[in-house]
């Protein structure tokens, strides 16, 4: 059993989620790890990629110079994936010396969504800053409201991957409730770019044997310490002839993700996760 089942859908502390990701590299004892962070480009992000750095990319990557050890980076609107980021950041991380030895790659993709406890109920999707309300992550409300945005194109195909209209089921308050809206199109947009890295892995053969191990989050931005949702992990065994892929987690159905509390924390369930719940 994997140790990401208790995380899988569940709302957990930032540094829990960081300790299981660097417990689970630890057990496949290879010589070299490899990291790739994709964030989205707001300032809310910067406390995820923090406690990243500090409790997997320290402790278990390799040194770049003296005192500093640092994952691949991606930060843009909307934590999109960049076809062909995942092979460059292979590559920097297949050391000489280790050619010929398995290594493993761990790309973090992490969405965000806001949120707030008021007495109507959970909200997501706004933060209060510098004095002002303001959507969070902007760049995926844009999407939603449909502005024009470069980055908000992109996202727009990618939520129609395999001809599912998946705006139109966010936009609609009989499929997905407006309340959760903001909180659901950060999942499903993590658990879509993360789907757009493990294509952009099989398409091209890596520098050197490689296990990828791709995980889709969304952060939740909290006034208190943030926390974060693991959707799901994507397991890839690219140290043949063809990559065999694994998968296990949420669907990128935003209509089929059910929503509810626990204790003050987020709980997202689907017809693909828990396993063999249907
Ligand atoms: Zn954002």
């Amino acid at each position: 059993m994997s140790s990401f089942n208790d995380l899988i859908g569940r709302e957990t502390d930032l540094p829990q989620v960081g300790r299981t990701i660097r417990l689970f590299a630890e057990a496949f004892d290879l010589p070299i790890v490899g990291a790739f962070h994709v964030t989205c480009s707001d300032e809310t992000e910067s406390e995820c990629a923090d406690v990243f750095e500090r409790l997997f990319a320290q402790p278990l990557l390799p040194s770049l110079k003296t005192e500093r050890r640092a994952p691949f980076r991606a930060a843009n609107l909307g934590a999109r994936y960049e076809p062909g980021a995942v092979h460059v950041a292979e590559e920097h991380f297949a050391a000489p010396e280790v050619q010929h030895s398995t290594k493993l790659i761990v790309v973090k993709i992490n969405s965000h969504v806001a949120f707030r406890p008021t007495p109507e109920g959970p909200q997501y999707g706004t933060l209060r800053r510098y004095g002002s309300e303001s959507d969070c992550c902007g760049a995926l409300a844009a999407l939603v409201q449909g502005s024009p945005l470069p980055a908000v194109h992109e996202l727009e195909a990618t939520f129609g991957t395999g001809r599912v209209d998946r705006l139109a089921m966010l936009r609609d308050p009989q499929r997905v409730p407006p309340e959760f809206r903001a909180l659901l199109a950060a999942v499903t947009n993590a658990r879509l770019q993360a789907a757009r890295a493990v294509l952009d892995i099989t398409e091209h053969e890596p520098a050197s044997p490689t296990i990828f191990l791709v995980l889709p989050c969304v952060t939740i931005n909290r006034q208190e310490p943030d926390t974060e949702v693991l959707i799901g992990e994507y397991g890839i065994d690219a140290t043949g002839a063809a990559p065999r892929i694994k998968y296990r987690g949420l669907g990128d159905s935003p209509a089929a993700y059910q929503v509810r509390h626990e204790h003050g924390r987020v709980v997202i369930e689907d017809d693909h996760w828990p396993e063999g719940s249907v």
